[in-house]
């Protein structure tokens, strides 16, 4: 990474390849619109999430959806595309994956996050033989492709239903190691890593087939921000934000340059009236701002050197199998501030972002 500094040593300026996004959601129709050239901006490439409404669950699909995309992102972004992972896909639309642009499968427990309805019913099914989940699974390791898990239980084996807080350690402990034992040559990379558990076995476990990435919520906020004053509907995610030993776990994760920790967004925007309500749905928009925020907490972390820069634009592709982005970007220290909402043309309603109204002291240079 290039780092330009002042006489004080502080650092003034910072480039480094254009960095690679794990796991987004840029909506489709008016909200890709909007969201489009905010990661065009900030991101060489991406990996997208199927979890549409309906969900991507064709190769021919995902290619529409790739194609919308790329318009608009003016082609100045990769969408690299996943397929939702049901009861019923077909292990067949997996065939030369690669070639439809498609890099993985995304697991979602049924109904335990947004437009989760599709998904797989029992998480036993990912490891137990002759389900149509394990030779989905099956498939994929054969094409060199790599299973995205959102690792969350919704209960435990007596069918208790787990508290929010346990539903990633319940996963880790009792679902992970059973599904890398049963497809010993699949690549997985588990999304949006939020716990201390999940950090410890990383440390463990990580390498060429195990991954993880890390959002920028789950890096800088803990529970304390969610509950301050009242419930803070922009901080609720799945999973949730999580107690501060778990942030501080996640911080350590990060900046310990490994190379099975990647950076990902998770940017999930939703219109206002489906965040202040009375189920309000987790996923906030952060793709305005990322790029800019993860460079604020690896400084704040100290750790705004090329550990960065693998986090950010390395790490990612490598586990993906596609090389880094050849060009660069350029990010200089000065203050600007963030919308308090969005409401463009086509868009029913506001949508709300992640530190609205708030500074930010880095700013990507045009
Ligand atoms: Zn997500």
């Amino acid at each position: 990474m290039e780092v330009k500094r002042y006489t004080n040593n502080t650092i003034a300026e910072i480039e480094l390849p254009r960095p690679f996004d794990g796991h987004g959601h840029p909506r489709r129709d008016e909200l890709l619109r909007l969201v489009g050239p905010m990661m065009a901006k900030r991101f060489a490439s991406g990996i997208v999430m199927p979890n549409t409404k309906p969900p991507i669950t064709s190769r021919l699909v995902a290619s529409e959806y790739r194609d919308d995309i790329l318009h608009s992102t003016d082609h100045r972004f990769s969408p690299l595309m996943t397929l939702y992972l049901t009861d019923t896909l077909d292990p067949a639309e997996l065939n030369e994956m690669r070639t439809w642009g498609i890099y993985g499968v995304k697991y979602y427990p049924k109904g335990l996050t947004t437009n989760s309805d599709s998904g797989v019913f029992s998480p036993s099914s990912l490891w137990t033989p002759g389900t149509n989940a394990f030779n989905v699974l099956r498939k994929l390791a054969e094409e060199g492709g790599v299973l995205l898990l959102h690792a969350a239980d919704g209960f435990d084996k007596n069918n208790n239903e787990l508290d929010p807080y346990d539903q990633e350690p319940h996963f880790i402990r009792e679902s992970l190691p059973r599904v890398k034992d049963a497809h010993p040559d699949l690549k997985i990379s588990v999304e949006h890593l939020s716990t201390a558990v999940g950090a410890e076995f990383m440390f463990k476990n990580g390498g060429y087939k195990l991954g993880c990435s890390i959002t920028l919520h789950h890096l800088t906020k803990d529970r304390r921000d969610v509950f301050r004053g009242g419930f803070r509907p922009h901080l609720m995610w799945w999973p949730i934000i999580q107690p501060a030993e778990h942030k501080e776990a996640i911080q350590a994760l990060a900046i310990a340059d490994k190379r099975f920790v990647w950076l990902g967004t998770d940017s999930a925007p939703h219109p206002v009236s489906s965040k202040r309500a009375d189920c309000c749905m987790g996923g906030v928009l952060t793709h305005h701002m990322a790029l800019e925020g993860y460079v604020e907490a690896f400084e704040d972390l100290g750790a705004l050197d090329d550990r960065f820069e693998r986090f950010a634009s390395i790490n990612g592709p490598k586990f993906f199998g596609f090389p880094p982005s050849i060009k660069t970007i350029t990010l200089v220290r000065e203050d600007w501030t963030v919308k308090n909402s969005y409401l463009t043309e086509g868009l029913q309603e506001e949508i709300i972002p992640f530190r609205y109204g708030e500074t930010m002291r880095w700013k990507i240079q045009d």
